[in-house]
């Protein structure tokens, strides 16, 4: 159903990203990806986006700390594969340390990375779905756009930072025909959650079996990790027609997380 549609995915050569772009381009849409990581495993990436959508695949290698390059992304997606019809904002770091160790470089990039980029790469896609009087925005936020856990300040900061921009936005573009939503998962298993293990078995002397059941399960009644699929199949919801009404929203995918 999104046939000669575009979409941006930032923060798509792993976890919820590559999801993301992987269900859309199952959909038809002409896919621009970006994030880090091994040329030729992007490359991989990349090429199989093409051969499933059966549409253009891009690779934008744009920093997400960098403002000008964030435009040259979105103005790129916009000459060589139209639009963009749909942006999905959802690069984005971690750092776990407590606030008077919190390195401020990291406070910095966190951010940058997690809510600047967002700003950055609406402020650029909005004019351009103005003019076809269609848009979807999807911002990856987080359980931690709702509710906060210790030693992630930064990241606490920028989620409820997200989760407010996008409310924002989705009052000034709702006559346009695009929406703006949230979606806020709790616990999926991807990188970005192995990586803080370590760090988390530092801050509270725990080991890691611990952190796993006893931080990041915790916090989770159905004590499971989220999947980056089911993730990316709400997303998808959101890109129909019959997701129009749908505007502002935050919609958790959580375990029932913030229901607690
Ligand atoms: P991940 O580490 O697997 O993927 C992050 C992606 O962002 C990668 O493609 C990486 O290359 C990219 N990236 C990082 N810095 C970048 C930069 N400066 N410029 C461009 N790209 C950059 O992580 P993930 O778990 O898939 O996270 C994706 C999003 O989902 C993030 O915004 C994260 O905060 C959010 N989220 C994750 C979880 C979870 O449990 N994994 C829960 C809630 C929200």
């Amino acid at each position: 159903f999104l046939k000669g549609k575009s979409a941006i995915v930032t923060g798509s050569t792993s976890g919820i990203g590559l999801a993301y772009a992987k269900a859309l381009a199952a959909e038809g849409a002409a896919v621009m990806i970006n994030g880090f990581g091994d040329t030729d495993a992007i490359e991989t990436e990349r090429a199989e986006l093409a051969a499933v959508s059966g549409a253009k695949a891009l690779y934008d290698p744009a920093d997400m700390t960098k403002p000008d390059q964030i435009a040259a992304m979105v103005a790129r997606c916009h000459d060589e594969l139209g639009g963009p019809d749909i942006v999905i904002n959802n690069a984005g770091i971690q750092h776990v340390a407590p606030i008077d160790e919190f390195p401020i470089d990291k406070w910095d990039a966190i951010i940058a990375i997690n809510l600047s980029s967002t700003f950055h790469a609406v402020r650029a896609a909005v004019p351009h779905m103005k003019a076809k009087k269609w848009g979807r925005i999807i911002n990856t936020a987080s359980a931690h756009s709702l509710v906060a856990s210790p030693n992630k300040t930064a990241y606490v900061a920028a989620k409820h930072g997200v989760a407010g921009m996008t409310k924002a936005l989705a009052l000034e573009v709702a006559t346009h025909g695009i929406t703006a939503n949230c979606i806020s998962p709790g616990y999926v298993w991807t990188p970005l959650v192995e990586n803080q293990i370590p760090d988390t078995m530092k801050a509270r002397g725990l080991t890691r079996e611990q952190v796993m059941n006893d931080v990041l399960l915790a916090a989770q009644p159905t004590k499971e990790f989220v999947t980056p699929e089911q993730v990316a199949a709400l997303a998808l919801f959101l890109c129909r027609d019959d997701a129009k009404a749908i505007t502002g929203a935050n919609l958790s995918v959580d375990g029932g997380w913030t229901a607690a």
